[in-house]
């Protein structure tokens, strides 16, 4: 049985016991981070940190403990699991509470962490690439906090799945957003575009470094407003998260994207994303925090 943390133990999973009336479970009242390692080094902690402190205080839940211990607590979990590369899984609930919406007032927040191995992802799709559909953003106004409520993106990933697709591409105000679990990136004319920042989307970890990579390396690069229509004419569409890293989308409802294959932009950032881990891992994950 895998080991878990829950407030200040490791123990096997079975073990960890949480009350009816956590405030996660009654009101899905809580933040997330998904954390990815390679080669049992947690991949761009810092990073991940500063968003969980930025959900946490928008979300008006004080921080449990400080980066410091985040990262000891995080690391002590890595090294009880076997698999090089695993998917750090950190929840923050405001705790257990009798219920009410109010806040208690002298509540502990309630802290979990889990880790699951981390599948690469397969070569079928390295090759054919992924489906993806456009839907209505059905979500609320404050999508840059990594909340645990999390219906909406439920409803809206699993009809891109019940429609053979693999995301659904949001669409708010006539503008793309995000992916229900990813961020969004078009190619076009060889300039990589993404959504400026803003209460719609989630400021992803992996956005962040593919445009940090594309700015080292010379590809031109902006944050732009992306319609729908300039979404379906795009040469590439691409989605990012940690734990899929950057997904090339070669059919958008039904039609073929850059003719049904990855693009050559796509080949040559995921090629820089590598060598960027292989690169961090060499230098521990400390010269680039
Ligand atoms: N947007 C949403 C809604 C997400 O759930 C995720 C994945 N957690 C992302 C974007 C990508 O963020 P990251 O690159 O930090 O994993």
């Amino acid at each position: 049985m895998s080991t878990v943390y829950l407030n200040g133990e490791f123990l096997p999973a079975d073990q960890a016991m949480i009350s009816p009336l956590d405030r996660g479970f009654v009101f899905g009242d809580g933040v997330y981070e998904v954390i990815p390692v390679y080669g049992r080094q947690l991949f761009r902690l810092g990073e991940h940190l500063r968003r969980l402190d930025a959900s946490l205080s928008g979300v008006r839940i004080d921080s449990p403990h400080e980066e410091r211990e985040w990262t000891h607590i995080l690391g002590d979990l890595v090294a009880r699991h076997e698999a090089p590369d695993q998917s750090i899984y950190l929840q923050i609930t405001r705790g257990v509470a009798r219920r009410d919406h109010a806040f208690p007032r002298a509540t502990r927040p309630t802290v979990f962490a889990m880790s699951s191995p981390l599948s690469p992802v397969s070569d079928e799709v390295r090759r054919n690439g992924v489906a993806a559909i456009t839907l209505a953003d059905t979500r609320w106004e404050y999508c840059h906090l990594k909340t645990i409520s999390l219906l909406p993106n439920i409803l809206l990933r699993q009809e891109a799945l019940d429609r053979g697709a693999a995301e659904a591409i949001l669409i708010r105000n006539g503008e793309i957003t995000e992916g229900a679990a990813s961020n969004l990136f078009i190619v076009r004319d060889d300039v990589v575009m993404t959504p400026p920042k803003g209460p719609r989307l989630l400021p992803g970890i992996t956005r962040d470094l593919v445009m940090e990579l594309a700015a080292a390396h010379g590809i031109a690069q902006r944050e732009t407003a992306i319609t729908p229509a300039e979404l379906a004419r795009a040469d590439e569409i691409w989605l990012t998260s940690s734990t899929r890293e950057i997904l090339p989308v070669t059919r958008l409802d039904d039609a073929a994207i850059g003719g049904g294959r990855p693009g050559p932009m796509w080949t040559r950032m995921i090629a820089l994303y590598q060598e960027y881990k292989r690169e961090y891992h060499a230098d521990g994950g400390r010269a680039r925090g």
